[in-house]
């Protein structure tokens, strides 16, 4: 398996990190998880697009363009000889320097991307999911993709523990995002989802979905729901590039709308293996 670095493409086997290394110490770095069809990025600009606003967001300097990007993540699936689905893990961090919580002077970025075989859960995307709500306790930068994860591993651990698959995460009351995905709440044909603001990610799927929504005249209506009104809505689900569109068809005890998997939202998941170029065996 091969590896991109800052310093080219290594053997997974030969990479090796400092002990002082700003990603490891400080979770000082950004992230982005891009899908594969086939052989294929999918959203690729969007995602590559976003890693420059969080680096920006963070003052991570990187030592490489976005067009030397480009070039880098088409080697790396020619260099592994991707052809199936698959999944790219990237992250940036400060780099390598003795312990300091000031940004340490002339110390380059750090980058490192892997790819991995990654077959779509379709059992989850027919058959829909549990979750469990938790209060939002993340910072208010969540629009920086950043390695700080620890909220959201305590979140869908949580979920794991309560025999659900995410958790969605309010603030007072008002929905953000779930734990590692998007949310979305339908009633009466219109989708509602929280405004992309800093409060949330602005996940690549979610900006497909609103672009899907407008092509089909199904209203996207960026406005938070409230936890309750889960229990009167037709249909909530959820989005990210791993998972792709999951239907939720219960919400801590509440069950959504008739238990089953919803009608826009099977209908977007159609629009989505479409744009995607996914074959389905029927
Ligand atoms: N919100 C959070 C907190 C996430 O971790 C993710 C997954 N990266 C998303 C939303 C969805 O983003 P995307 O559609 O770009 O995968």
């Amino acid at each position: 398996d091969v590896m991109l670095t800052e310093k080219g493409f290594v053997q997974k086997e030969e990479l090796t990190y400092p002990f002082e290394e700003r990603g490891l110490q400080f979770g000082d770095g950004v992230y982005e998880v891009i899908r594969i069809y086939e052989g294929r990025y999918y959203l690729l600009k969007e995602h590559v697009e976003r890693l420059y606003r969080s680096m920006a967001a963070i003052k991570i300097y990187p030592p490489f363009s976005e067009a030397d990007l480009y070039d880098y993540l088409d080697q790396l699936l020619k260099k592994n000889g991707v052809v199936s689905d698959a999944k790219l893990y990237l992250q940036v961090t400060r780099g390598s320097a003795p312990r300091n919580h000031e940004f340490p002077l002339n110390t380059g970025a750090n980058l490192y991307a892997y790819v991995k075989d990654f077959s779509r859960n379709t059992d989850l995307m027919r058959n829909g999911i549990n979750t469990i709500t938790l209060e939002d306790i993340r910072w208010e930068w969540c629009y920086i993709k950043s390695l700080n994860l620890l909220p959201n591993v305590i979140a869908k651990q949580e979920a794991k523990e309560n025999d659900a698959q995410e958790a969605i995460l309010h603030k007072n009351g008002l929905v953000t995002e779930g734990s590692s995905s998007n949310a979305y709440l339908v009633r009466n044909g219109k989708v509602y989802t929280h405004p992309a603001t800093k409060r949330i990610l602005g996940g690549c799927v979610r900006m497909k979905i609103e672009e899907l929504c407008n092509r089909h005249q199904i209203p996207f209506i960026e406005e938070a729901f409230q936890v309750e009104d889960i229990a009167y809505a037709d249909e909530v689900f959820m989005t990210s590039s791993t998972a792709e569109i999951l239907p939720v068809l219960k919400v801590d005890t509440v069950t959504v709308g008739d238990g089953e998997p919803g009608r826009i939202t099977r209908e977007l998941q159609r629009l989505y293996e479409e744009d995607a170029g996914i074959r389905t065996e029927k």
